[in-house]
């Protein structure tokens, strides 16, 4: 089998996590896990369950992805042009995995961070709709709150996220929100003004 990332470089056998058999390209470093091997390894373990916010409290690897990470590979089984799942939400690298035939590639460096956050049992999950859409969302909502921090300093944005998580978890949190909606609620004869200058928009 060739490296998916570079045609002219055959794999060669490895064994990942103690007892995984896999393969590993001699130039790039990247794993290729087949299918087969794959679900014989995962039989024998129970997969610890994680989810995408734990994921995201894990903070930052310093990892630096691999320079191959971007590019579009073919699966070396089958040939098919493989899909890709974002992984991380700070600084994200992508896992690669044949649509056909469900081989796995890890770039040089994923497994390892795989197994650190506990996603190696389980990679299939990462290319479900579900996991895709959390890290979506958790990818916004990190946009949102580093915009908050541009415009309104992090003193105070600050602030604004630790009276936000109080009001999330106080059983009348709502009343506080209330309250702030209609401190800012501008009167009718602003409207003029508000059709010309509307109100930032944080994207
Ligand atoms: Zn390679
Ligand atoms: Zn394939």
């Amino acid at each position: 089998m060739e490296c998916p990332k570079d045609k002219t470089v055959t794999l060669v056998d490895v064994v990942l996590s103690g007892d995984l058999d896999a393969h590993e390209c001699p130039r790039c470093q990247g794993n290729w896990i087949s299918s087969a091997e794959y679900e014989r390894w995962q039989a024998d373990r129970r997969p610890s369950g994680v989810s995408v916010h734990s994921i995201a409290a894990q903070g930052d690897f310093n990892f630096r992805p691999s320079e191959f990470d971007s590019k579009a590979a073919l699966c070396p089984e089958c040939k098919r042009y493989m899909t890709r799942a974002r992984v991380m939400v700070d600084r994200p690298f992508y896992i690669e995995r044949c649509p056909n035939c469900n081989g796995i590639w890890c770039d040089r460096g994923e497994w390892e961070i795989l197994e650190a956050l506990g996603l190696h049992e389980s990679i299939e999950q990462l290319f479900s709709g579900d996991w895709q859409a959390q890290m979506r969302s958790l990818h916004h909502n990190q946009k949102e709150r580093q915009a908050t921090i541009e415009k309104l300093g992090s003193e105070v944005a600050q602030m604004v996220f630790d009276l936000a998580e109080v009001l999330e978890n106080h059983p009348n949190g709502e009343f506080g929100v209330a309250y702030l909606m209609r401190r800012f609620d501008r009167p009718q004869e602003a409207a003029g003004d508000r059709a010309t200058n509307p109100p930032p928009s944080l994207f």
